[in-house]
């Protein structure tokens, strides 16, 4: 197996190699951490995004889906607080020019203070760093940074600008004119579109609180360091759900969610190691609690999804710069008044997770490199043990000849699988190197057809994790996969 500073370059190029990530638009060069999916990353992606969304609207009572644009009015933003807050501190090495995001200067430090044993120091200067922040205290943070000796990576100097304010957000002209009037955002978060929703929804769904409404989509974010590969990139995509709640339960709600969540996690069959849960100290402006799932990518445990409690913050602040009510009646008896709750503006609790990351948690976790050599041979294999549901291939049919009248037998269970789950059909290359290459693509069934085949309607399965083969008869083989894929 890779060791952990390899691990992730290895992902990398085995991405690029087998057809899942593509950096974009690489004739020219690329584009700084915007990536595009290739063949099998598109389908492994979108499998991703499809279990997703069956799980927090199919299998939900109370949610529902929304689909909205990418562009929104400008007041959008300003009432979000997106404007005004939506910025990162950011510093620039003097010597190298190199820019910093400056809570990435300093833990990255102080994971050099951890590696050298000095494990307090590390932890000190980490809670000074979170209490300034908290403060947004500038003149504060530089003066830790200087006092600690933190250096740039490529000048290895302590040589530093004055930290200033760096607004994420991706600005263009709509319509034909230019000028500040005409001033539109890429979205930077998917969750305000379904916020200016919420009374359409609620309304012509008849939805009653608690509900929730979920959306896949784009969002657009100008970090100032991208980097990580799919970790940190300035176009990716988020899974949100927000979940409209009364008043005063938001607390159980958001325990209730940050449990859920995490069960989904797992329940793809992801270990319950390699995730931790991180409480925010230093809240968001809307929010009253917040926490990160974390996960362990190879390059340590990081954010994959998050659980905000944002209280009514945003429906009231849409509230005041539309001028329009966004409240909810709710005719359920209180039991403490005898009366209905009546009016008011929903609680809500987000759950929030990047598909991109997603995508990189579940291929990272996946990925291995296994020594099969036996005192005969030498042999080794790559395969990503992805769940089955995931996999952007469920079974291979590999015919053992071109010839013979089994290209034919393939074609037909083919044509019976076919319009169930994605299917693959190989005839070139030795049966072993067949295998290698679909361990590689993470298909969890190759199925083989021989001479046998032609007398008793069997046929070899190969199992992609343990390479077990067993004899199955063809009418066997849907319901196999089927079972394998459904969770
Ligand atoms: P980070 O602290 O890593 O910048 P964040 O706290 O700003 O993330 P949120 O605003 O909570 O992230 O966004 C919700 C989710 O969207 C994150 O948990 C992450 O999975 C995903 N996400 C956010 N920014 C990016 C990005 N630049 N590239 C890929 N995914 C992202």
């Amino acid at each position: 197996m890779a060791n952990e500073s390899k691990l992730l370059p290895a992902i990398i190029a085995h991405c690029k190699e087998y057809g899942f990530i593509f950096p974009s638009s690489e004739i020219y060069d690329g584009l700084q951490a915007v990536y595009d999916y290739g063949q099998m990353g598109s389908e492994l992606k979108k499998n991703i995004k499809d279990h997703w969304w069956r799980s927090m609207t199919q299998l939900q009572e109370n949610i529902v889906g929304l689909d909205a644009a990418i562009f929104m009015h400008p007041t959008t933003w300003k009432a979000s607080g997106h404007v005004d807050n939506f910025n990162d501190p950011m510093i620039d090495n003097k010597d190298s020019n190199k820019r910093y995001r400056v809570d990435h200067l300093i833990e990255a430090h102080a994971d050099q203070l951890k590696e050298t044993g000095k494990t307090a120091e590390a932890d000190q200067l980490i809670a000074d760093m979170e209490a300034l922040l908290g403060k947004d205290d500038f003149a504060g943070l530089k003066s830790l940074i200087e006092t600690n000796k933190v250096s740039c990576s490529i000048s290895g100097t302590c040589n530093w600008t004055d930290i200033r304010q760096f607004n994420l957000m991706f600005a263009t002209e709509f319509g034909s004119t230019e000028g500040e009037d005409n001033k539109v955002y890429l979205r930077p978060e998917t969750a305000q579109g379904i916020f200016v929703n919420f009374l359409n929804v609620q309304k012509t769904g008849r939805m009653k609180v608690p509900f929730g409404i979920a959306q896949v989509g784009k969002a657009f974010r100008n970090e100032i360091v991208a980097r990580q590969f799919i970790f940190r990139m300035r176009e990716f995509e988020q899974m949100e759900m927000q979940f409209f709640v009364r008043p005063g339960t938001q607390k159980e709600w958001y325990e209730y969610w940050k449990e859920a969540r995490l069960k989904w996690h797992l329940a793809l069959g992801l270990p319950v190691d390699k995730y931790r849960y991180h409480d925010h100290v230093k809240l968001a402006h809307y929010a009253d609690a917040a926490c990160d799932i974390e996960f362990a990518f190879p390059m340590g445990f990081k954010e994959l999804e998050g659980i905000h409690s944002r209280t009514d913050f945003d429906l009231k602040q849409h509230q005041e710069y539309s001028k329009k009510k966004q409240q909810y009646f709710d005719n359920d008896v209180d039991p403490a008044t005898g009366k209905p709750y009546g009016n008011y503006i929903p609680y809500v609790i987000e759950t929030s997770i990047g598909l991109d990351r997603m995508f990189l948690a579940v291929i990272s976790h996946a990925y291995e490199e296994q020594d099969l050599s036996t005192e005969e041979k030498q042999d080794s294999r790559v395969v990503l043990k992805l769940p089955p549901v995931l996999a952007p291939i469920k079974m291979a049919v590999l015919p053992l000849n071109k010839k013979d009248g089994l290209p034919e037998i393939a074609d037909a269970i083919l044509a019976d699988c076919r319009p169930h789950f994605r299917c693959f059909y190989e005839e070139k290359d030795s049966i072993g190197k067949r295998y290698r290459r679909m361990d590689a693509l993470g298909t969890p069934f190759c199925v083989t057809v021989d001479y046998q085949t032609k007398e008793d309607n069997t046929v070899t399965i190969r199992h992609r994790d343990s390479m077990e083969q067993e004899r199955v008869p063809i009418s066997a083989l849907r319901s196999i996969v089927q079972q394998a894929i459904t969770i």
